[in-house]
């Protein structure tokens, strides 16, 4: 099964290597010229061939179903599009800032990229929705395609779309669909009968015929890269497809990425701001550090964050406690002789899971039991060192034995579904203190959350990656974001946020203090422009990988010296930081330029050439890398 790109007359491709089409999809409307055009910018920007690009934009059932299936599928289709009013019902009044921000995107022709940026709980959903009520009303085939980072962490945007617009087609893509559903939510964008289609990044390459806006929600998400085969940046497409269809993209966030807020400052980006929290009286929590070589922590904690806690539960308030490292205890340690866990097949720690009495590398996913004594010395007293989410959870319930206690990490939803009930538990208000990673800080609108305890953020303030503190200030605004959501009742606690921290002098915990996006940012940005670094430069990552480190770099500096390359910096290889990942050898080439085509004409003779090289090395190459 293949798809037909082009016809030509003639070719280079030898006679018998050629095959005949035998039968052609005929039911299906071709794939349009502009998602050809699509694919063959993504393959050749990111240096992959076309059929990576294209083949996966097309969902596999489509490429192995019968031709029975295929017209079955169709049909059920037919029958389901048959009601068709976009009215959309119970949208609330929007307040000023809404209805402007919801006006200049619904109204808004030709291409015109727009960020909107508003703090945590200003309502951007409600102007994106509202947006796309006035798209479907003025546009009678028009589709709209709306990101997320993932869905699974976003249901109540599903849930919105349904209820507001009960007359539309919804269609999702997303990764956790079947490949049955798959298909048949591709089939309902392609053939124009979903007006409105939700998904994760994969979704950018999604058919959309009649496609009028793009909305890009929480913009400055790292899930919207993908990190492995084609590694394109979906935002980075959205805005070329909305360019090469003219039409309108948004993107929306409290703490956009330095690159979409380098295009607002430029004026490249149209900038919409809402200031406020949309629900009258809620307003941003009060932050304050607390200052770790002052209040020493007990089980992690410090007396003022466990005050606070204990506020909370007498009021029948909830808390979340930030903590991003899974797991109980990162390492375990002999304290006689210095031995630690680290994994044989890794640059990495065993990290300490002791309800499973297991030690687990998170990097090759290789477990062991517990030692029950040292493997150097002998020594039995092995000590878990350092504090994951379930060491601080074991701590919190000795500290508070009647509180309701979940845990929210990779570890405690493995199955699949238990996210989603753990987070409606927490909707239901049926938890006092949720602890979590990452997963509880984004997008979620938490009613009844008036405290947020961030453990242990300094470690991404002395990281060798220079974007780590653009993600730390995000992750903390947001995660800081969840509190004091909705107005403050009589007797109920102020919303406010500590975090507890060696370094309260720091700059970027200054900014979160002041819930200050806009200086921090412009301030990073004027670090980047001095020191030469994205977004002022553009960059490409050559990675290699082989049983021995030698041959990694071997390779890359082979390939350092293949072709000429004036106005492109080539620097030196050398291995990635986490150098090992089960029993392989990683290392790195780092290729910049300041100007972005003089690199894409460089990057493009340089991989033919690499390709010739026939190397045994497996390699890879990574535009605009994220993860240095
Ligand atoms: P954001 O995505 O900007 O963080 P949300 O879209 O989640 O914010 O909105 C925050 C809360 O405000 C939600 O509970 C939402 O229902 C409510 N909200 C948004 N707009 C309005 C409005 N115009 N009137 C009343 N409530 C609103
Ligand atoms: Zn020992
Ligand atoms: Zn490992």
């Amino acid at each position: 099964m293949g798809l037909i790109v082009a016809i030509a007359d003639t070719t280079d491709v030898p006679a018998d290597k050629l095959k005949d089409a035998l039968a052609v999809r005929s039911q299906l409307a071709p794939l349009s010229p502009q998602w050809i055009a699509l694919a063959g910018f993504a393959a050749e920007y990111y240096q992959r061939p076309l059929g990576e690009v294209a083949l996966p934009g097309v969902p596999k059932n489509l490429r192995v179903t019968t031709t029975v299936a295929l017209d079955r599928a169709i049909k059920k289709l037919a029958k389901l599009a048959d009601t068709h009013d976009p009215a959309p019902v119970g949208m609330p009044t929007l307040n000023p800032e809404q209805q402007a921000a919801a006006d200049a995107i619904g109204g808004a022709q030709g291409f015109a990229p727009t960020l909107l940026y508003g703090v945590t709980g200003s309502g951007k959903t409600e102007v994106y929705l509202q947006a796309c009520a006035q798209v479907l009303a003025r546009e009678p085939a028009g589709q709209i395609l709306i990101l997320v980072p993932e869905i699974n962490l976003t249901p109540q945007l599903e849930a919105n779309i349904r209820t507001r617009f009960p007359g539309v087609m919804l269609a999702t893509l997303h990764s956790s669909l079947s490949e049955g559903e798959r298909m048949l939510h591709w089939l309902a964008a392609h053939q124009g009968q979903a007006r409105i289609v939700l998904g994760t990044r994969l979704a950018i390459l999604a058919s959309l015929p009649h496609l009028k806006l793009i909305v890009i929600d929480e913009e400055h998400d790292p899930s919207y890269k993908q990190q492995e085969g084609l590694r394109y940046s979906a935002r980075d497409l959205a805005v070329w497809r909305g360019w090469q269809l003219k039409i309108p993209v948004v993107l929306g966030s409290a703490t956009p990425s330095l690159e979409t807020w380098h295009h607002a400052l430029a004026k490249r980006y149209r900038k919409l701001e809402l200031r406020q929290r949309a629900v009258s009286q809620a307003t941003l929590p009060a932050v304050k550090l607390i200052n770790l070589e002052h209040d020493k922590p007990r089980d992690g904690l410090t007396q003022p964050l466990i005050d606070a806690l204990k506020l909370r539960l007498e009021r029948g308030e909830q808390s979340l406690l930030f903590l991003n490292r899974r797991g109980y205890a990162p390492v375990i340690c002999c304290e006689s002789c210095g031995w630690i866990s680290d994994c044989q097949r890794c640059t990495a720690f065993m990290v300490l899971h002791k309800g499973e009495h297991k030690l687990r590398c998170h990097h090759c996913s290789l477990e062991m039991r517990i030692p029950r004594h040292c493997p150097t010395c002998g020594n039995i007293d092995l000590q878990p060192l350092g504090r994951g989410t379930q060491r601080v959870e074991e701590g919190l319930q000795a500290m508070f034995p009647a509180a309701r206690i979940l845990r929210i990490d990779a570890d405690s939803t493995r199955r699949k579904g238990s996210a989603q009930e753990a987070f409606d538990t927490v909707h239901r208000g049926d938890v006092d203190i949720l602890i979590g990673t990452q997963m509880v800080a984004k997008g979620h609108d938490f009613k009844k959350l008036t405290l947020v305890g961030i453990l242990n953020p300094d470690t991404a303030l002395f990281s060798h990656d220079y974007r780590a503190s653009e993600r730390l200030f995000a992750q903390l605004m947001q995660v800081a974001g969840r509190a004091g959501r909705t107005a403050q009742t009589d007797g109920g606690s102020a919303s406010e946020v500590l975090v507890q921290t060696r370094y309260p002098e720091h700059p970027l915990y200054g900014a979160i203090v002041r819930h200050d996006y806009d200086r921090f940012a412009t301030a990073l940005l004027a670090e980047r422009a001095q020191a030469g670094l994205p977004p002022y430069l553009y960059q490409a990552m050559l990675r290699a990988e082989a049983p021995e480190l030698a041959k990694a770099l071997e390779f890359l500096a082979a390939a350092r010296d293949c072709v000429p390359h004036e106005g492109i910096t080539i620097n030196d290889p050398i291995p990635m930081s986490m150098t090992r990942v089960y029993n392989v050898d990683r290392a790195q080439l780092l290729v910049e330029s300041p100007s972005r085509p003089a690199l894409q004409a460089f990057l493009k003779e340089w991989m033919t050439r690499l390709r010739e090289m026939k190397s045994r090395v497996k390699w890879s190459l990574e535009v605009d890398p994220v993860d240095i």
